[in-house]
């Protein structure tokens, strides 16, 4: 690996590691802390009887700290980036039940007074809030656009589609919609929506809506949301114009992606049926990481064909898009092997 300072420089990946509380299951069988956080040294330890490693990260979140802390040490100044003009992802990874979608969405919004946002709300609800601040504040210009899709088994389903519950319901095949270049280099899903946004309730009932279609899909496929990412992505335009007088527009975009669980197949014992759809899953995540790796370690090919997260994702990987990583654990004995991995796969990173 190449020393830190010289990846600084060229690289924009920050992995962040956050570790949840014990869940009431773990409170009952009240087992050891096998992780330790120390935030001021940025450090993850894990101890054993058998094992004792250490992993240092850009930041790192113990189980005291709050969605407020991770957001405004982590994620703020990337959304300060979006308002800038550049592409940025914010992922989650980590196992089923470690906190991804707490960690970006918070729990599911009771309230829709977007005023002021609960002490539980995540990162998108709260990068929403940023964003509308920060151009009203300016009196920006602007125009805003929202996308949210899910990516299952290397499908793509449109979780804004008014449609899709239907035909769910009526049992007619999904059509998945198509990945295509779209000959400047970038690609686009074609037929996906793209919904027109004034404010932040807007953004919040498409959150709510593609967040609520993405439930039933799944009550209704009998699938567990383990199995597929989502990306949430907002587009914004903003008018400006330099010192000539002459108009510019600048273009942010932000996608919010919670990644599939991480578990691996072996441990969750799938069988035949399962394999496929663990293994493509499986695919992203692993590309994923190789894209990533190709990033931080300036090797020369970077593998964003191989799977479809990584060529959506493409033009917000890489060169001046900044790019963080939240990966979750948890802190008892039954999340060690696990942990490990993500550590691993986190520090891979780095
Ligand atoms: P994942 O999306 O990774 O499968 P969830 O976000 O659904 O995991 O989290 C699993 C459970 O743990 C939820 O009930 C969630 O509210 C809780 N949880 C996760 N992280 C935290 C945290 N940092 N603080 C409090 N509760 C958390
Ligand atoms: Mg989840």
């Amino acid at each position: 690996p190449l020393p830190s300072k010289e990846r600084d420089k060229g690289v924009n990946v920050q992995v962040v590691v956050r570790c949840r509380p014990f869940n009431d299951d773990e409170l009952r069988l009240n087992g050891p802390h096998v992780v330790m956080c120390n935030e001021a040294r940025r450090e993850v330890t894990v101890t054993t009887k058998l094992l004792d490693r250490m992993f240092t990260f850009d930041k790192v979140f113990g189980q005291q700290a709050q969605q407020k802390d991770l957001y405004d040490q982590a994620i703020a100044p990337i959304v300060n980036e979006v308002l800038e003009g550049y592409n940025c992802t914010v992922f989650a990874y980590g196992q089923t039940g470690t906190g991804k979608t707490y960690t970006m969405e918070g729990p599911a919004r009771k309230s829709k007074n977007a005023g002021e946002l609960p002490t539980e709300a995540g990162v998108i609800p709260r990068a929403v809030q940023q964003i509308f601040h920060t151009l009203e504040s300016q009196h920006a210009e602007y125009n805003m656009k929202v996308t949210f899709l899910e990516l299952y088994n290397e499908e793509i389903t449109d979780l804004l589609a008014p449609d899709e519950i239907s035909r769910l319901v009526d049992d007619k095949p999904r059509k998945p919609l198509a990945l295509m270049e779209d000959g400047k280099g970038g690609v686009l899903v074609r037929g996906l929506e793209e919904e027109v946004v004034y404010s932040a309730n807007d953004i919040f009932n498409l959150l709510e809506r593609g967040s609520a279609k993405r439930r039933t899909a799944e009550t209704l496929l009998n699938k567990q949301s383990s199995r597929s990412h989502s990306i949430f992505s907002i587009i914004i335009h903003i008018k400006e114009s330099n010192i000539g007088g002459e108009e510019l527009i600048k273009c942010g975009r932000l996608n919010l992606v919670d990644l599939a669980g991480s578990e691996s197949i072996s441990r969750s014992g799938a069988r035949e049926a399962r394999a496929r759809e663990a293994g493509e899953i499986n695919k992203s995540l692993l590309t994923l990481g190789r894209v990533i790796t190709s990033l931080v370690e300036h090797l020369g090919h970077v593998p964003y064909r191989d799977s479809k997260l990584t060529r959506l994702l493409r033009e917000s990987l890489g060169g001046k898009a900044k790019t963080c990583i939240i990966a979750t654990i948890g802190p008892s004995f039954q999340c060690l092997e696990e942990s490990l991995s993500t550590l691993d796969y986190a520090y891979r990173a780095k």
